[in-house]
């Protein structure tokens, strides 16, 4: 049947909602903010709750606080001026009256409801001054044949301002009826095996239950978005998810890439010149990745690893496969101060092998520019580290077989799909290796980087000393401030976070240097720094570089040394204001220390009173230094929105799906994407289309 969808005049999502009953421009334009412009859109947008008018409640049953449907006759209307003109309506059904209080109303309305009229009333029961009454009931005239109540529990539907909920149930019904009479309109994709093992009804079955439940529908598991009809929505919807990035996957895989073979002097070179023996999850990890690169297919890994489990070193050995090949690398990181450092450390770790990194951001400018640009171009670079400047359309390559992005998160999945169409240069496409610190949950990798290939480095290097974390009040900063003094004078070093200011960071510089001014003139023997984000990047850097160097004890900063500077002799850090900070970035700003042999510790201070929320997440932090285990948390207490950061809308904004109420769905999505791709790959892409509306998220893939 289903490939019938093809006929687009019989396509729900061609039927635009204007050829319904009742909808005209003005309507139709309303629809249109909340997202629905054609049928299958109305079909799609479903009910927010339900509410129980399947039975007729006597008004002398009635308690207060009830929702109830009334039927009775009304015995007086009469508009009464007090401070604010009200149509009082009193109805009467025998077994007691009720009071009626309208504060919007119309004359047509007034007149309408005359003496002797029979209605059905639905509202809250309240107490009033003499009887039960009911604020803007929603009400209707019965007639002598009227039909009676529903026998289906009542939709109501999320709105907009101008469309009552009477409009959304007879757009609705309309919908539904049309499915009725032509199922093509809206194919089902799913396999009846899969429908069968997940127990789960088929696309139309799920839709006519979620708008119109019958009286026995289970109204308590269909409120908590967990009734099969519901479930069976969200699992194609987070399927449609799922799909897009292995079609993406799948055309990726069909690219031709360089096959990066070799006897490996270089990397074992490397590997033996490295002060310390390699982890075992560095070494499977990097089997994988050199697996991976003799393909001549493009990889595409992630490698997720905790603050300090050592990517930067399986980095750098994949980058010298490139080279032992002939070919060329680049490592890109987010920011200016994260790739000087990555830099510091390749230049460190390769110029003994002779191999000399280069590197390349906005602000290597003129003729310096120039001839690394045309050096680049030349094949002469055998590895660049630099920002997403390396990405520039003046920036070309001869070889460039390997494309490492550090801190991909913070790119978003379209930044992701673009590079890859970034070294094409050598017509091939270059492996990709991206690497994150901030564990991803299982459930959220399977559905927003589904596209890639996973490493896991779940193993910290040996002899790592234990990292204290203590939560303390604000009003305990004097302590702080002496456990500061104690350190430095033990000659070690401290990183003093300042708060966050998300709506100006003028501000937030502001302070810092307050701050700074602050303890500098508490400790007179203590050298301090200061780093913000309106700091010039050579300042900053000089900064950075002089606390590395030792020349500064302590160093304020503002969020900005969230992402991987590593000065091992650091082994305190105080977090000011940690309540307003995500816990992923708390997990990450710690790690800052810690790195070398002493024992360290991190103090969140807090500004009282702490909400619960708030000192449930600091006391994750607290008492856990597992990554995986706090980014669990995480999606756990904010939500993946949250979690995977603003650029990933379009998987935290799903409409029927909830990654953390639907997590346990995931596995079964992969399973089903697996055996679609297999024995109906021609469903993959109009399952995609259905729920991403032509994929232009994608389009430039
Ligand atoms: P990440 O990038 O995962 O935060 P790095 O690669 O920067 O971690 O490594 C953190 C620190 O640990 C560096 O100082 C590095 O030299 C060191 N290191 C990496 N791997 C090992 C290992 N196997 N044994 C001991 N130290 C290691
Ligand atoms: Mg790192």
């Amino acid at each position: 049947m289903w490939e019938r969808c093809s006929d687009m005049t019989r396509d729900a999502s061609a039927m635009p909602v204007s050829e319904l009953r009742g909808v005209g421009p003005s309507v139709a334009e309303k629809l249109a903010r909340v997202g629905v412009e054609n049928v299958q859109d109305l079909l799609f947008h479903l009910p927010a709750r339900y509410e129980d008018r399947t039975r007729v409640t006597p008004i002398g049953a009635l308690r207060a606080g009830e929702h109830a449907v009334v039927e009775a006759t009304v015995e007086l209307t009469e508009v009464a001026f007090g401070r604010r003109r009200t149509l009082l309506v009193r109805i009467a059904d025998g077994t007691g009256s009720l009071l009626l209080r309208f504060f919007h109303f119309s004359g047509a309305q007034q007149n309408a409801l005359a003496r002797g009229l029979r209605v059905r009333v639905y509202g809250e029961a309240r107490r009033g001054k003499a009887s039960l009454e009911m604020v803007h009931p929603e009400y209707r005239a019965m007639r002598a044949d009227d039909a009676g109540v529903p026998d289906s529990l009542t939709p109501v539907y999320p709105s907009t301002e101008g469309v009552q909920q009477p409009r959304w149930r007879t757009l609705t019904d309309q919908a539904l009826d049309l499915l009725r009479r032509d199922a093509v309109l809206l194919p089902e994709f799913l396999p009846h095996e899969v429908l069968a093992r997940l127990q789960l009804p088929t696309l139309h079955a799920a839709l006519a239950l979620v708008h119109r439940p019958p009286a026995d529908a289970d109204a308590a598991a269909l409120l908590a978005g967990r009734h099969p009809a519901q479930r069976r929505l969200a699992f194609e919807e987070l399927l449609a998810q799922h799909m897009s990035l292995r079609l993406v996957r799948q055309r990726a895989d069909h690219a031709r890439a360089p096959v990066l073979k070799a006897g490996g002097r270089l990397v074992n070179a490397y590997i033996e010149s490295l002060p310390f023996a390699l982890t075992g999850a560095q070494r499977r990890v990097l089997d994988e990745i050199f697996a991976d690169l003799k393909r001549a297919r493009p990889m595409m890994r992630l490698v997720q690893g905790d603050v300090g489990s050592g990517k930067t070193v399986v980095a750098a050995a994949a980058a010298l496969r490139a080279v032992e090949c002939g070919c060329q690398a680049v490592l890109m990181a987010p920011t200016e101060l994260l790739a000087e450092q990555h830099f510091r450390n390749f230049d460190q770790w390769l110029q003994p092998l002779g191999i000399v990194p280069e590197f390349f951001a906005g602000r290597v400018k003129g003729k310096a520019r120039a001839a690394l640009l045309a050096r680049m171009a030349a094949g002469d670079t055998p590895i660049v580290v630099g920002t997403h400047a390396l990405f520039q359309d003046e920036v070309a390559f001869q070889r460039l077989a390997l494309v490492i992005v550090d801190e991909q998160h913070r790119f978003g999945v379209h930044q992701r799909l673009a590079l890859r169409e970034k070294g094409q240069e050598a017509g091939w496409r270059a492996h990709q290796l991206i690497m994150t610190a901030t564990p991803i949950p299982r459930t959220l990798a399977m559905s927003a980087y589904a596209d890639l290939d996973n490493s896991v480095i779940d193993e910290m290097p040996p002899g790592r000393p234990p990292l204290r974390t203590v939560v303390l009040p604000e009003g305990r900063r004097d302590e702080v401030v002496a456990r500061v003094h104690a350190a430095c004078a033990a000659g070690r070093q401290v990183y003093w976070v300042c708060p966050l200011i998300e709506e100006s960071d003028t501000l937030e510089a502001q302070a810092a240097e307050r701050t700074a001014e602050t303890l500098a003139a508490a400790l007179p023997d203590v050298r301090v720094g200061l780093v913000h984000g309106r700091l010039k990047p050579e300042v900053r850097g000089r900064t950075m570089q002089a606390f590395k160097d030792g020349a500064l004890d302590m160093l304020v900063a503002t969020t900005v040394i969230e992402v991987g500077v590593d000065v091992p002799n650091a082994t305190l850090m105080v977090i000011e204001n940690a309540e307003r900070m995500g816990l992923a970035q708390l997990h990450q700003l710690r790690g800052r220390v810690g790195r070398g042999s002493e024992a360290s510790a991190c103090v969140l201070m807090y500004r009282a009173p702490l909400s619960a929320l708030a000192r449930e997440r600091l006391g994750v932090l607290r008492d856990s230094n597992d990554g995986f285990e706090i980014a669990a948390e995480d999606l756990r207490l904010r939500g993946p929105g949250e979690v995977l950061g603003t650029k990933q809308t379009g998987i935290a904004q799903m409409r029927i799906a909830d990654l953390v109420r639907d997590a346990d769905l995931l596995p079964r999505v992969q399973q089903a994407a697996d055996m679609i791709l297999l024995a109906h790959p021609d469903r993959a892409a109009p399952l995609v289309r259905r729920w991403h509306g032509g994929g232009e998220r994608y389009a430039s893939v």
